[in-house]
């Protein structure tokens, strides 16, 4: 763990679900997402903490559990979700950084984070808070984007691009923006406590003129194929893995949910519109539906 706090990638006023899904011809992305979540999703469960959930794109895909946790460290990501999935009792939506995450040890069964992680500057202290927060036995389906992509790989072999796929660091393409080394993203999940299960290679025929040029439903059955490979060979732009917490971590006491993120007391209590710490006093406000649990945020 590092002393300092790592920099946070803030969508905070992005407009991102709409440039970027809605309008930016993404359609294809999308559904490969949708296959490979329903691959690797458990059927069913009790509680699912969605990292990084911006403005609750995939949330909807949840549908075995019952109840989601839609956490993002924008608080106007988290509106734009609200609108979009509605006041449910199924959804709770919390405004957190991932590297203080305010919930007890041992409280979900299962996580995901998808285009999350390749913003993280330390991930693996994120992956740690992650597996803090899970029960034994705990499904985690983690996504990261791939330095040794097929793209990434012939520029490199034309002298195109300086740095090499094929090394175990991380880089960074833009800033707050990781691409990862697939051996270095399954070294930090072990050596976290999860086990993994499975890999799919995702994202294969994210090449504008493929998209352009091919009926998607014909790229969907292709990409349903070759995501498939991705136990054995990790290639292309997007891995999705699925892993299992394993080794002496308890379960959460009923009851027990928030914890606070800067003196780790369990016992906090709401009041109104407010959560408050009865250990270090601080008061987290509760706007419009969203636990806001920033730090320094306000
Ligand atoms: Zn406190």
């Amino acid at each position: 763990m590092t002393d300092s706090q790592p920099p946070i990638c803030d969508y905070e006023g992005s407009n991102y679900q709409t440039s970027f899904w809605d309008q930016g011809g993404r359609a294809y992305e999308d559904r490969a997402e949708a296959i490979a979540l329903q691959r690797l999703l458990p059927k069913g469960g009790e509680l699912l903490l969605e990292l990084g959930a911006g403005a609750g794109r995939n949330t909807p895909r949840y549908t075995g559990f019952k109840q989601v946790v839609l956490l993002d460290y924008s608080l106007t990501q988290l509106q734009q979700a609200l609108l979009r999935l509605g006041r449910d009792q199924h959804y709770l939506y919390v405004a957190a950084d991932i590297y203080k995450l305010p919930f007890v040890d041992g409280l979900f069964d299962a996580a995901t984070m998808i285009r999350t992680l390749h913003h993280m500057a330390e991930p693996q202290v994120a992956l740690e808070q992650v597996h803090r927060t899970l029960q034994p036995g705990a499904v985690f389906i983690l996504e990261y984007a791939n330095k040794q992509n097929l793209k990434a790989i012939l520029r490199y072999l034309i002298k195109q691009q300086a740095w090499s796929p094929f090394t175990r660091e991380s880089i960074e393409f833009e800033k707050l923006n990781f691409d990862f080394h697939p051996k270095a993203v399954r070294g930090w999940l072990k050596e976290t406590g999860f086990t993994l299960q499975q890999q799919l290679a995702v994202s294969y025929f994210r090449i504008g003129l493929l998209k352009r040029s091919l009926p998607i439903n014909l790229l969907t059955r292709l990409e349903a194929w070759i995501q498939l490979t991705g136990n054995w060979m990790q290639l292309s732009p997007s891995v999705f893995t699925r892993s299992q917490v394993i080794g002496n971590t308890s379960k959460a006491q009923a009851g027990a949910f928030f914890k606070c993120p800067v003196c780790e007391a369990y016992s906090l209590k709401q009041q109104g519109g407010k959560i408050i710490c009865p250990e270090c006093s601080r008061e987290w406000p509760i706007r419009d539906g969203i636990f806001d649990f920033r730090i320094g945020a306000y």
